[in-house]
This record gives C-alpha cells, structure tokens and sequence, in this order.
C-alpha cells in the first residue's frame, strides 16, 4: 500500500512549526513503504521488534536514524547497539544496567528514554514514578555509557480525550521537573501516536511517533 503522501506533508508542517519531531512508525509496514518516505527525505523510523528491524536495516540506507519504540528483552540488547540511534522503551532498572553494560563492551554511549506508565491499562509497558525516581537518582558514575535523553509514555486507548489529555499533562509534568532540575541531556519528551498526537502536542511532546496515519492500517 502506497503512504499517504498529503498527509505525511501535512503532518511534517504541523510539527515543524511546534518544534516537535516525528518518528515514522514503521513496524509491520514494508521496505518499499519506508523507502517512499525515505524518498520525502524523511530518516527518522521507528520499530518494534529486533529481527523486523535488523532485516530492514540491512535492506535500507545507512543514514536512516532508527528509534527501538517496543518493549525490549534485555537478552536482545546486544543485537542492536550500533544499529539504533535511540532506545525509547526503558522500563526496567534491569534494563538501562544491561544496556549500559554492553554500550560499555562496545566502547559507545547509547541515548535512551525511559518509559513511564501513565495508561489506565494494565497492559501497558513503563515504569512507576517511583521506578523513575529510583534509576533517576542512581548515581551518574553507574551508568557511564547510557545518556537518558528524557521520558516516552503511551495515553489510554479511550475515546475520552480529557483522560488522555490528563495522561499527557502527568508526564509532561514529570519531563519538566526533571528538567528542571538541572540534568543533563535530558530534552526529549516523546508522546502522541496517530490518535491522540494532537493531545500530547497542546501538553508539550517534542517527538511524536506516528503509524498508521502515515502508512495505513498495519499488516
Ligand atoms: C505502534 C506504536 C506507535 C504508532 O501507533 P499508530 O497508532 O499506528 O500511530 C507509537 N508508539 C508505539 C510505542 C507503538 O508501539
């Protein structure tokens, strides 16, 4: 299925003037479908599972920037350090130690978000605030080669947009007391998909990760 084109302009314009970026997501979509919106220009693409984004990378340019959005097993870190640009979905201390650990064996610092549960669903990837206080205060000298660029979170899947435009605001929240605080390199907030980017955009996102509006319905 050819992208919807219009929209992607659209979108692109939209996002542009909040100075919010957008992840393509592209997962379960095809080579030739990522390689139309490489063609716009586009290099920012997001994707879900470690063997689907191996296969890909290796079928498709070297300047592509690469965003891990899924849930990752710690076992598969290794396979894509130096493959991804960024890590979106940290939700585990056991995680961040484990990618710190092999960022170390490679000798390179690998940017990560951590991912907050901010979803009324129990289904829902992250971590607490508690989670968050805890990997946040652990001192700078454990991990030595992960930089946390900021938080990632998924809303509700609900049509009640005051509940999840209440899921936003709580993270943006969380984004910009940690920011203010004074750390370091911390300057990414990424929320907003296909449904609710509007939402999470009004509540402060900088970095949308969109899917299905851009490439249609999944395979
Ligand atoms: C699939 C996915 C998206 C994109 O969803 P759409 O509704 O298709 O835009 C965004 N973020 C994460 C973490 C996803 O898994």
């Amino acid at each position: 299925m050819p992208i919807n084109k219009e929209q992607y302009l659209t979108l692109k314009k939209l996002l542009d003037t909040s100075h919010s970026s957008l992840i393509a997501v592209s997962k379960m979509q095809t080579v030739e479908s990522i390689r139309e919106l490489y063609d716009l220009g586009h290099r920012d693409f997001g994707e879900n599972y470690v063997q689907e984004l191996l296969a890909k990378a290796e079928s498709l340019p070297g300047d592509i920037r690469w965003h891990f959005i899924g849930h990752l097993q710690s076992n598969k870190v290794k396979q894509i350090l130096g493959i991804v640009q960024l890590i979106q979905g940290v939700d585990s201390l056991k995680l961040l130690t484990e990618i710190n650990r092999q960022a170390e064996k490679k000798g390179m610092i690998q940017d990560c978000l951590l991912q907050v549960h901010i979803a009324r669903e129990e289904t829902k990837f992250g971590l607490d605030e508690q989670e968050l206080k805890r990997i946040l205060e652990t001192d700078a000298s454990v991990f030595r080669n992960v930089r946390i660029r900021g938080l990632m979170g998924m809303a509700s899947l609900t049509a009640d947009e005051k509940q999840v435009a209440d899921e936003f605001e709580f993270l943006a929240g969380l984004y910009k007391s940690i920011r203010g605080g004074g750390r370091k390199d911390f300057d990414i907030l990424s929320m907003g998909m296909s449904g609710d980017y509007s939402l999470a955009l009004k509540a402060g996102s900088n970095m949308v990760r969109i899917g299905s509006l851009l490439f249609g319905s999944r395979r």
